[in-house]
């Protein structure tokens, strides 16, 4: 098994384009629209918000959601290729559709997300059975390509935009447990990591309206949601302006030297974080190189900003870190661990993405990895051996040459690791309460709820009478390396 997650399966991976091979299926729906989708997503959380940006486009077109491919007049599915093993999955799974579209031709498949993006004809040309391939910019166009396909003609649409960002669509939400919900951003990222797909996938940066971000979240508030996610590659980047969304506009403001009114994340966090100090805000993808004090004050101004940071580092040597064009080294990384320590506490959750056997790395480099993580004390991470991916700076600069065998025995070594820093910092956590918020029914057992921490660790505990939505004090008396149990006391 080559990535492992730490934590409940039933956590969705944080990262929003890293990937533990999640697969999430519309529901049934019926409010008597004439045409069925059926949409099926993988990958990252930006990708499963993009499926309920879809779901959404496609229901003011006429189509209600199933959860059986079956009934479908169109399948989608939302695809990721930030690894190999990823877009093998997506193709054995069009492989399964063969036999329904044999006994129902009319069928539409389509596909949609980084994969589409990242092979666009070829998809057609690889795999027969697919009908329309969009990329993540191209999703207002699916009701077309869809008419186009029930006539006959296949589509491709993977134009990337350097202004889209679905801001005025109300994303549907799909498998939701009506507590907690993903909110996007921006989208893109202007990084060049090396290994990275995304910025070929999902092209230039571009930060979303913030009044349509917090419309958004004060309308899953009223609809009784207690939690959001504010989805980006890089959090830390969002820089939105009146006038730079505008260029025309700004070039007029320019021209008569006013000053330019410009919108940074740690201001957008607080305009969130005042819909409701009941609403709890979370945030990912956070990236070393441009996360700011502003920021972590900010967190620590609001209760209700969680108190947890997902910082990929990726590897903890500055020479694989340069190798891997990710703009800071090691001490930088560091630095700012010490920030978020100084400013929210021993207690601020922090996880990572690490990656093992990376292009030349040397054992020492990996050791590396290792006394990093000993240093910042990660309460989980995502893992992964280095997958090298066509068209990336990687590929085309450094040879892929740490053998399998070295890969695995390096990626099960930071695995043993992690799950030895989960477990130690979950036994800090004995004796203590924490404010949790209910999210369900746990998978263990239903006479327990779950919920997680502000520090994003999931905690269960005997289910009473409490509600989901609700918050609860627990208080912690046992735990292993991905789990809190408790007692509530309040
Ligand atoms: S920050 Fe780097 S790893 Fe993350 S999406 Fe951008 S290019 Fe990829």
């Amino acid at each position: 098994m080559e990535e492992i997650l730490i934590k409940d399966i039933d956590i969705i991976d944080p990262k929003v384009n890293e990937t533990a091979q999640m697969v999430i299926t519309s529901k049934e729906e019926d409010t008597g629209k004439r045409k069925k989708l059926y949409i099926e997503s993988y990958g990252c959380q930006m990708n499963f918000a993009d499926s309920e940006v879809v779901t959404s486009i496609m229901q003011s077109n006429g189509y209600d959601t199933t959860s059986s491919f079956e009934n479908a007049d169109v399948v989608l599915l939302n695809t990721c290729s930030i690894r190999d093993k990823a877009e093998q999955t997506v193709r054995n799974r069009l492989g399964q559709f063969n036999n329904i579209k044999k006994r129902k031709p009319e069928m539409t498949i389509g596909v949609l997300g980084c994969m589409a993006e990242r092979l666009k004809e070829k998809f057609l040309e690889e795999e027969k059975i697919v009908d329309i391939v969009a990329g993540p910019d191209a999703y207002r166009d699916l009701p077309q390509l869809v008419l186009s396909a029930e006539g006959g003609e296949k589509g491709v649409n993977t134009f990337l935009s350097r202004e889209e960002t679905y801001a005025d669509i109300a994303p549907v939400r799909l498998n939701s447990n009506g507590v907690t919900a993903f909110i996007s951003i921006m989208r893109g990222c202007d990084n060049m990591c090396s290994f990275c797909v995304v910025p070929f996938t999902r092209g230039r940066e571009r930060s979303r309206d913030p009044y349509s971000i917090v419309n958004e979240a004060k309308d899953l508030f009223e609809k009784g949601y207690r939690e959001v996610t504010l989805l980006g590659q890089n959090v830390d980047s969002y820089k939105w302006s009146p006038e730079e969304n505008n260029k025309s506009w700004l070039e007029k403001k320019e021209r008569k030297g006013e000053s330019i009114q410009v919108i940074n994340f740690a201001n957008l966090i607080e305009m969130v974080a005042q819909v409701s100090p009941e609403l709890r805000i979370r945030f990912s993808t956070s990236h070393p190189k441009d996360i700011t004090d502003e920021v972590l004050y900010a967190m620590k101004k609001y209760d209700n900003l969680c108190k947890y940071i997902h910082l990929p580092a990726q590897s903890g040597n500055t020479r694989v870190l340069e190798l891997m064009n990710r703009t800071y080294s090691r001490e930088w990384y560091i630095n700012r661990v010490d920030a978020i320590r100084k400013i929210l506490g021993e207690e601020c959750g922090i996880s990572s993405d690490m990656i093992a056997g990376f292009c030349s790395e040397t054992e020492e480099e990996h050791q590396d990895t290792l006394t990093l993580m000993d240093y910042v004390k990660y309460d989980f991470s995502y893992m992964f051996y280095y997958s090298e991916r066509p068209g990336t700076l990687a590929a085309k600069k450094y040879e892929d040459d740490i053998p399998l065998a070295t890969k695995k025995k390096r990626l099960q070594e930071i695995i043993d690791k992690q799950q030895e820093i989960s477990l130690e910092r979950n036994r800090l956590d004995i004796g203590k309460i924490h404010e949790v918020l209910i999210e369900g029914t746990s998978k263990r057992s239903d006479e327990q709820l779950q919920g997680r921490n502000t520090a994003n660790k999931v905690v269960i505990f005997p289910r009473g009478n409490q509600q989901k939505g609700a918050y609860v004090k627990v208080k912690v008396n046992d735990c292993t390396a991905a789990t809190l149990f408790g007692e509530v006391v309040s």
